[in-house]
């Protein structure tokens, strides 16, 4: 009997019996009734395929108590911790970006080597910059290439390692992420300078970023290197680091999000009840703060912001309005101090929002509320770099609030909001 392959490359042979013709004719009359069950088969196969590669990988990065990767050393602290101790298989999509970024690097790789350029002396080249005898980083270069030039009748030639990302978008300067793993190469072996190769998939665009040793770095790499290893080395945790930095943006694409609970607040018990107030719709009146500041730049302080077209006139402007020196001229609005108190006695914990007032204000509107005896738990402003509607920017932390505690009230300025807020969290709710 012939085996399956044989049929699919023999059948047009003479050879070929007549009773194993008609065989093959049945079974491939079954596969293109269902054709799906070899697209599929591929499909399997190449997950499959990747996965294994990933395997193989995986291998090297075991983790070792006191052996750090570079790679990941510029991200939060806690979120290290959690990878080291709970590694997970990676998704569907870590998978494919994975297997990605190796192919394109054996790519970069082999058109170097064909330039006649440049010479590609190794690749994942293994490097140690060792701290103290129980800490390292320990990472590998991509490739280390050699370039030889001429000057003056001179021959020089230079070791340069070089590191390849891909990424969806052309960054103007180098991720700071990959300036840490590339700084840790250089000082490890004290290479002058290094490149980080930019391919942009997408755009089918490549931009080489030159990085040249920095001393300075290796305090900076020391500190978190220590700091994560006596955390583990004790049995305990780091710091949420990006949670407390603000950098919610990095909890979001946090795998280990559920685990960590970033959204948690320290002083608020799991579970309290909560009345959210929009703390600049419905408890502090900005209005004399604004009329002040617009005096100050020579306007009239019936002004409105959009009024303000000088560019120049429009930045100092905001960034007035983001000193905290001038928090003090905020006012209440009529019964706020009441409500707030009101939602105190039926057991609900009272905390604000503000989408407009920006972190470096916290301070003083805490001071501000103090003064005017507004008692409120916890106050969430707008973090540096996010710029989402009012709108979005509250609802998502709606959503964040209730996955810790009850939300039961949301007083904001526009009750249409409000009641789309509640709308989404008693969905949550009920879901869980
Ligand atoms: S959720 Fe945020 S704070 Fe927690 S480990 Fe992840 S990145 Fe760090």
């Amino acid at each position: 009997m012939n085996s399956l392959d044989n049929f699919l490359t023999d059948i047009e042979s003479e050879e070929v019996s007549q009773e194993d013709r008609e065989k093959f004719e049945k079974w491939l009359s079954k596969i293109l009734a269902d054709p799906e069950q070899i697209s599929s088969k591929i499909e399997d196969a190449l997950k499959q395929g990747m996965f294994s590669e990933w395997e193989k990988e995986s291998v090297n990065h075991k983790f070792k108590l006191g052996s750090y990767y570079p790679s990941v050393i510029e991200r939060c602290l806690r979120q290290q911790a959690y990878s080291y101790l709970y590694a997970e298989p990676p998704s569907p999509e870590e998978l494919a970006i994975f297997n990605e970024g190796k192919a394109i690097h054996e790519l970069v790789a082999f058109a170097l080597r064909r330039s006649g350029i440049i010479s590609v002396e190794g690749s994942e080249v293994v490097v140690d910059l060792i701290f103290n005898e129980e800490v390292k980083l320990h990472g590998r270069i991509d490739d280390l290439l050699l370039i030889r030039l001429s000057e003056e009748s001179n021959n020089f030639k230079l070791f340069v390692p070089l590191e390849i990302k891909s990424a969806s978008v052309m960054p103007d300067e180098p991720w700071r992420t990959h300036y840490y793993q590339l700084s840790t190469y250089l000082l490890a072996e004290n290479y002058p300078m290094g490149v980080l190769l930019y391919w942009i998939k997408r755009e089918g665009k490549v931009k080489a970023f030159p990085i040249t040793k920095d001393d300075t770095m290796r305090a900076v790499l020391r500190e978190r290197v220590l700091e994560l290893h006596e955390a583990l080395k004790n049995g305990t945790f780091p710091m949420k680091e990006a949670a407390s930095n603000k950098d919610y943006l990095q909890c979001e694409r946090c795998s280990y999000i559920d685990r960590c609970n970033p959204y948690l607040i320290d002083s608020i018990p799991k579970g309290s009840k909560l009345s959210v107030f929009d703390l600049d719709g419905t408890i502090l009146d900005t209005s004399q703060r604004k009329r002040t500041i617009l005096q100050e730049l020579g306007l009239p302080p019936s002004a409105k912001t959009t009024d303000i077209h000088d560019e120049e006139t429009n930045r100092k402007y905001w960034q007035l309005m983001d000193n905290p020196n001038y928090v003090e001229l905020d006012n209440l609005y009529d019964q706020a101090r009441e409500k707030v108190f009101s939602e105190a006695k039926l057991g609900r914990i009272p905390v604000a929002i503000s989408s407009g007032r920006r972190e470096t204000l916290l301070e003083a509107t805490k001071a501000r509320l103090a003064n005017l005896g507004v008692p409120l738990f916890h106050l969430i402003l707008r973090e540096a770099g996010n710029y989402e509607t009012d709108g979005k920017f509250k609802t998502k932390w709606s959503q964040r609030l209730a996955s810790n505690y009850e939300l039961v009230e949301f007083f904001d300025r526009d009750a249409v909001l409000s009641s789309m807020i509640m709308k989404t969290v008693k969905e949550r709710q009920a879901k869980t």
